[in-house]
């Protein structure tokens, strides 16, 4: 069987076909500038010239009838016909409280993708164009929606609940719900399979660093905290966003500045995290290369980041009890050698070392605690795709 994986924003859309006998990517592209001028669809697979299209795209529909087209073109193609694709699963950012396991989209679950849409507002009514458009160029093919918050379903609920007055929780749904689910719960199965366990047996930290960043207790296999909250803004210092701070700063400068809940939300989501410290940039490599150069600001930007990576990971680990594990994922935690040698730096005392040769690695699954670590130390690259393949198998099945 073949599932077509659909990660939709609002202005771009990235896809990948995998053939789920050996969960190989067939083919994987990129739409950008769809809905403005310039549109453009860039496809790769394997053994074949990269197919670059230019066209209108004015909605999402154009995008995903292009997709379809492209995936099926005589020359540069990989199927001969959309009958050859089983299933398409989405990724959807946020399904609030209402949805703890993926599920074949309904007109019930649209309105709950919608209803959740204020918490996201930049994603799911972005996620719900691509699951519309799908609909409207594969009339009758099973459209999976699987949900970033979903893997976090499992926190009790004096985890996920906030000390604020309990009427908001009741009244707005205000509570913990966490992202990065989807990668946090290939890591719990990949993890399983390298340290030669059952799922439910894993007890371990999961931290996917990226350019959004959040941390994962996974108790039994399933997720008992994580460091994101009502929105993928709680939590670390990321390449853009705040992450925690005392919420005081928000009242203060919305005050001073005279800043309306929008702009406020644009400046600790946009202009804050490592950039706004910085005041140079979000990317953790600029960073480095300017830290080498003993720019101050940048060396401030990423000492703060690795701190609160250490409060964070020593945090869960107390929570946790046990913790036989802990795995390093996304751009940073895959890529960062030295990111992650500041993040695991002195934590002897925790059981953790690390082994400076095994840490000289990118890209691929490999052990870098030290021989005497009592708790084991992977970079385990995650993969979100093929996650979403499985889930949407699994239920079109
Ligand atoms: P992601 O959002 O998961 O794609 O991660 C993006 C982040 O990973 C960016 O801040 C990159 O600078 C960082 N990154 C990617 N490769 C490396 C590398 N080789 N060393 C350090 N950081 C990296």
């Amino acid at each position: 069987m073949k599932i077509l994986v659909i990660n939709c924003g609002s202005s771009s859309l990235k896809y990948q076909l995998i053939d789920m006998e050996n969960e190989k990517v067939l083919g994987k592209g990129l739409v950008e500038r769809i809905a403005i001028e310039g549109s453009k669809l860039t496809q790769t697979a394997e053994g074949k010239e990269t197919f670059v299209l230019e066209a209108e795209m004015p909605t999402h529909t154009e995008a995903i009838k292009f997709v379809f087209d492209a995936l099926t073109d005589k020359e540069h193609g990989v199927v001969e016909s959309l009958d050859e694709i089983s299933g398409i699963g989405h990724r959807v950012v946020h399904g609030g409280d209402k949805l703890a396991e993926p599920v074949i989209v309904t007109p019930e679950v649209k309105d709950i993708i919608l209803q959740f849409a204020e918490f996201a507002p930049l994603h799911n009514p972005a996620n719900l164009m691509g699951i519309e458009a799908c609909e409207e160029n594969a009339p009758g093919k099973p459209n999976v929606a699987v949900f970033d918050t979903a893997f976090h379903q499992t926190m009790p609920d004096y985890v996920y609940m906030y000390p604020i007055p309990y009427e908001y929780y009741k009244k707005y749904h205000i509570r913990k719900y966490g992202f990065h689910g989807t990668s946090h719960k290939y890591i719990s199965y990949q993890l399983a399979e390298v340290l030669g366990k059952d799922r439910e047996e894993v007890n371990a930290v999961s931290l996917h660093l990226g350019n959004g960043s959040s941390l994962c207790a996974i108790k039994d296999g399933i997720c008992y905290d994580t460091s994101m909250g009502l929105t993928p803004l709680e939590g670390l210092s990321m390449g853009t966003r705040s992450g925690n701070i005392d919420p005081s700063v928000v009242t203060y400068l919305m005050e001073k500045e005279n800043l309306t809940p929008a702009q406020m939300s644009d400046i600790l989501n946009k202009k804050s995290g490592v950039l706004g410290v910085s005041g140079l940039s979000s990317d953790f490599r600029d960073l480095e290369e300017a830290a080498n150069t003993e720019n101050e600001r940048a060396e401030l930007a990423l000492d703060m980041f690795v701190l609160r990576v250490k409060r964070f990971l020593g945090g869960f680990m107390a929570e946790l009890g046990k913790c036989d594990a802990i795995v390093m994922t996304g751009g940073i935690g895959e890529n960062g050698i030295t990111m992650r040698k500041a993040v695991l730096e002195n934590m002897e005392h925790l059981g953790i070392t690390l082994d400076e040769q095994r840490n000289d690695v990118r890209g691929k699954v490999q052990e870098i605690s030290g021989e005497d670590s009592k708790v084991k130390v992977f970079v385990i690259p995650t993969n979100e795709e093929l996650m979403i393949a499985r889930d949407t198998l699994s239920l079109i099945q």
